[in-house]
C-alpha cells in the first residue's frame, strides 16, 4: 500500500497505470474510513484494476462555525484498513498541496445545490464540488464512487460531471447502517452513548416515512407531521425533513413516483444526515 502525498507523484503513478491500459476508480474521502466507505473500497476493488483511495479533509467545504478542526483524522488506521479491502494506493495531500495559493477558480453548480444542505450550508457544494474537479483532473479515474448516504452530494457531483463533460462515471453505492439503523459516518465519533440512542430519530423517522408512502400516503405535509415526534427530545433539533424529486431535489407537493426522503437534525452538538430513496416499484430501494 502505498501513500502518495503530492499532485506530481499521483499525475505519474496514474499516467503509468493509464499507460498499462489499468481501469482506475478513485474513492474520494475525507479518511476517519468505516464501513460506509469500506463498501464503496469494496466495489472498487471488484471493478477496478486500480483503485485510489483520496483522504483529505477538504477545508473549502466547511462553514466557518463547522467542525474542521475537531473532525477525526485516523490516517495509520485508514491506511491498514484500505490495504486489507485490497485498494491500490492513497492520495493522501495535504491542504497546502491541494490549495497551495488564493483558489480563484470554483465549480458552481445551480439549482441541485439550492434546497437540503445546501440552504442550511452555504458554500458547503462550492467547496465540494471544487474539490472533487481538482481530484478528477489529478487523478483522472474512469470511474468515481459516491455513497447514497450523502445524496445530494452525489446528485451535484453527477450533474458537474454531466454538465461539464468530466471523462468518467459516477457510481453511487448503497447506505450502510448500524444494525439498529443508525446510518454510518465519521461524525458518529462525537456521539455519547445517550446521544447515539437520540440519533437513531433520524432512521426511525425516515423507516416511518416509508411506511406512509406504501400505505398509500401521498401527501408530504402529511408524513411530516407523521414523523415530527421522533425529533421531539430534548438536545435534538431537526433541521430539515423533507420529500423531494431524486433527480431534482425540488419539495414535491404530492408523492406519485419515486421520493427521496431526506432528513438533517443536530443532536447535541453533531450534526447528522440521513436519507431514503423510495420507489413503491422496488419497495426495498
Ligand atoms: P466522507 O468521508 O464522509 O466525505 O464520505 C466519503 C464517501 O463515503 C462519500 O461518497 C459518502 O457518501 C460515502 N459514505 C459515507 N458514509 C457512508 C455510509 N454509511 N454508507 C455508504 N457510503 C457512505
Amino acid at each position: 500500500m502505498e501513500v502518495i502525498t503530492t499532485v506530481s507523484e499521483m499525475r505519474q503513478k496514474v499516467r503509468a497505470a493509464r499507460f498499462a491500459a489499468k481501469w482506475v476508480g478513485l474513492v474520494p474521502t475525507m479518511g476517519a474510513l468505516h464501513e460506509g466507505h469500506g463498501s464503496l473500497i469494496q466495489r472498487a476493488v471488484s471493478e477496478c484494476d486500480t483503485v485510489i483511495v483520496s483522504i483529505f479533509v477538504n477545508p473549502t467545504q466547511f462553514g466557518p462555525n463547522e467542525d474542521l478542526a475537531r473532525y477525526p483524522r485516523t490516517l495509520d488506521a485508514d491506511i491498514r484498513y484500505c490495504e486489507k479491502l485490497g485498494a491500490h494506493w492513497i492520495f493522501a495531500p495535504s491542504v497546502e498541496e491541494m490549495y497551495p495559493q488564493e483558489q480563484l477558480a470554483w465549480v458552481n453548480v445551480e439549482k441541485v445545490t439550492e434546497g437540503l444542505c445546501g440552504a442550511r450550508r452555504p458554500g458547503h457544494f462550492r467547496g465540494v464540488a471544487t474539490v472533487c474537479a481538482k481530484l478528477f483532473n489529478i487523478i483522472q479515474p474512469d470511474v468515481a464512487y459516491f455513497g447514497q448516504k450523502d445524496a445530494q452530494q452525489a446528485v451535484v457531483i453527477q450533474t458537474m460531471v454531466r454538465d461539464l463533460n468530466f471523462p468518467l462515471e459516477i457510481r453511487v453505492c448503497p447506505t450502510v447502517r448500524d444494525k439498529d439503523g443508525l446510518a454510518l459516518s465519521s461524525r458518529n465519533q462525537y456521539l455519547s452513548k445517550a446521544e447515539r440512542k437520540k440519533a437513531l430519530c433520524l432512521s426511525k423517522a425516515l423507516q416511518k416515512c416509508r411506511e406512509l408512502i406504501q400505505s398509500g400516503q401521498t401527501n408530504p405535509d402529511e408524513i411530516r407531521r407523521a414523523v415530527l415526534p421522533f425529533f421531539d427530545q430534548p438536545e435534538v433539533f431537526l433541521e430539515y425533513f423533507e420529500l423531494v424529486d431524486p433527480q431534482t431535489l425540488r419539495p414535491l407537493a404530492e408523492i406519485r413516483g419515486p421520493v427521496l426522503a431526506a432528513a438533517a437534525a443536530r443532536v447535541g452538538t453533531t450534526r447528522l444526515i440521513d436519507n431514503l430513496l423510495i420507489d413503491l416499484q422496488t419497495p426495498s430501494a
